[in-house]
């Protein structure tokens, strides 16, 4: 499925999630599926919670133990492979990154939308992140029903609608 539509499968995603009493804190989901020359994700992270090793080809493996959900590693990854997401009371708070443009603003609701690009709901904008170092990455961070925890994706803004 990925090799054909760059869509992964839902077994696929849920490979990358841990087990939901895991998320009450935030951790990092990361969706990297193909062995490609890359670790930016694994330098980055301040806790060594991501482990890829000495062949850089391999794909990243999280310690979901030691993640402490600093989100250093979604501005991190030029593939925009990693998000963030955590489970409050009915909703899942994900942090994403975001390259388009007009950003979002807090308190603004926007469409949340899944792999195939189809949108799915409405989301709550909560925190919105660009500093110098992110390189044109805003970091944002959304609030979406927690019933979309395995098929939100990313954001898009409503006027386009
Ligand atoms: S969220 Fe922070 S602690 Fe967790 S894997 Fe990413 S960089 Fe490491
Ligand atoms: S930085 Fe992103 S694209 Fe690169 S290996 Fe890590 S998750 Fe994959």
């Amino acid at each position: 499925m990925l090799n054909q539509t760059g869509i992964p499968t839902l077994e696929q995603v849920l490979s990358r999630f841990p087990e939901r009493k895991e998320l009450v804190k935030a951790k990092a989901i990361i969706e990297c599926y193909e062995d490609i020359p890359c670790n930016p994700c694994e330098t980055s992270c301040p806790v060594n919670a991501i482990y890829i090793g000495k062949n850089i080809n391999k794909q990243p493996v999280l310690d979901v133990e030691k993640c402490i959900g600093c989100g250093f590693c979604v501005e991190a990854c030029p593939g925009l492979a990693i998000i963030l997401a955590q489970i409050k009371a009915e909703k899942a708070l994900f942090t994403i990154p975001y390259e388009f443009r007009p950003l979002p603003t807090k308190g603004e609701i926007w469409f949340g939308v899944d792999r195939s690009g189809k949108v799915i709901c409405e989301v709550k904008i909560k925190r919105v992140v660009l500093a110098k170092r992110q390189d044109h990455t805003a970091v944002v961070t959304v609030s979406v029903p927690a019933e979309y925890l395995y098929q939100f994706i990313t954001i898009r803004v409503k006027q386009n609608e």
